[in-house]
């Protein structure tokens, strides 16, 4: 086991260096991890490319990241159902439990959230991290640390689906074939939407969508792209998904609606967004948006264990830790290639 924590952190933008932390160790209910894959998140790639978090600028050094898995080396007091040799991913959302938010159940909308990556809660791109226990997801064996990294992004898609109401039966279109794009249609399938309509600006994502169980896919971009879609769907979608972030696609989401439809903006669409409110009252339609997830993991990680999705497909790219820098560069500049990159700290044949 190694014995120093090392980190990549954000020392400017576009620029990561490697340093060394302080070893962790476990308070009571909490637990040391030794992180074995770390994913890079769209909004990772905005703080490394931009080195600002909306108007603010990152306070650096800055560690990035809060999709992982690894493994447990150290048990805090009092914490039980968790041992040394477990192997688990997390759910980066360390909440206060007594806001009003916390306390109707919507616990994703706490005021006081500590987010992993989000400043100034360093991140997971770090050899060794520390992390109160019950937020901890045990992998079952059928899901290997690879796929466990990705149990958060399959939780945003989780949560898109159950805001949407997609169920047997539906027609879905999903506008936007990145990650998050991926991961909705992989929960769409999962739930039994009856047919699901995939568009992107980009033939090599849609490529995916289809090996992945899009039923069709429609290339955007082009002024006849919500009426292929509608046509595709005899009408237009029961549920339409904004996963693209961007403004002109949650435009586009009222053209490609169905009558009493659902639309989900689930993509962080920046500026403001023109919306045909008329068209959207004729077809009796209304909108709903996501933040981040909650009461998802369980779910995720229960289809993972039965191989009901193919999650591992998602994954573009996985680069050694020491190749961090690159992983992210390969994140922002390479969008139509990549799906998801993921950075590797530990052989999973290494053991804890
Ligand atoms: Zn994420
Ligand atoms: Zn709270």
């Amino acid at each position: 086991m190694a014995t120093k924590n090392i980190a990549y952190a954000l020392t400017k933008p576009r620029e990561l260096t490697p340093m060394e932390r302080e070893m962790p160790s476990a308070g009571p209910g909490e637990v040391v991890i030794r992180v074995f894959y770390v994913g890079v998140c769209g909004s990772d790639a905005h703080f490394f490319e931009t080195g600002f978090r909306g108007e603010t600028p990152i306070p650096m050094p800055f560690v990035l990241g809060h999709e992982c898995s690894g493994i447990i080396v150290a048990v805090g007091e009092g914490v039980k159902g968790r041992s040394v040799g477990d192997r688990v991913t997390i759910e980066p959302q360390i909440t206060c439990g007594t806001c009003k938010m916390c306390r109707s159940g919507r616990y994703n909308m706490c005021e006081h959230v500590k987010f992993p990556s989000v400043p100034p809660w360093d991140g997971f791109l770090q050899r060794y991290i520390v992390f109160p226990a019950h937020l901890t997801f045990l992998l079952p064996d059928a899901c290997s640390l690879r796929v466990g990294a990705l149990v958060e992004p399959l939780s945003v898609g989780a949560e898109a689906c159950k805001v949407g109401g997609v169920c047997v039966g539906k027609s879905v279109a999903i506008l936007g074939a990145g990650c998050i794009g991926l991961t909705t249609l992989l929960m769409c399938k999962a739930r039994g939407a009856s047919k699901v309509v995939v568009s992107d600006l980009f033939q090599s994502r849609l490529d995916a969508a289809l090996e992945m169980g899009a039923d069709s896919v429609v290339l955007g971009g082009r002024p006849e792209a919500a009426e292929e879609i509608r046509a595709q769907l005899g009408g237009g979608a029961d549920i339409v998904f904004e996963t693209a972030g961007s403004s002109k696609t949650a435009s586009m989401t009222v053209d490609t609606l169905a009558r009493g439809g659902q639309i989900v903006i689930v993509g962080n669409v920046p500026g403001k967004t023109p919306i045909e409110f008329m068209k959207l009252m004729y077809l009796g339609g209304s909108i709903q948006t996501i933040y981040r997830y909650r009461n998802n993991f369980d779910m995720t990680i229960g289809l993972l264990a039965g191989n009901r999705i193919p999650a591992d497909r998602i994954i573009s790219h996985v680069f050694p830790f020491e190749r961090s820098q690159e992983a992210f560069e390969t994140a922002i500049g390479q969008k139509d290639r990549v799906s998801k990159v993921l950075i590797q700290i530990v052989d999973e044949g290494a053991g804890a």
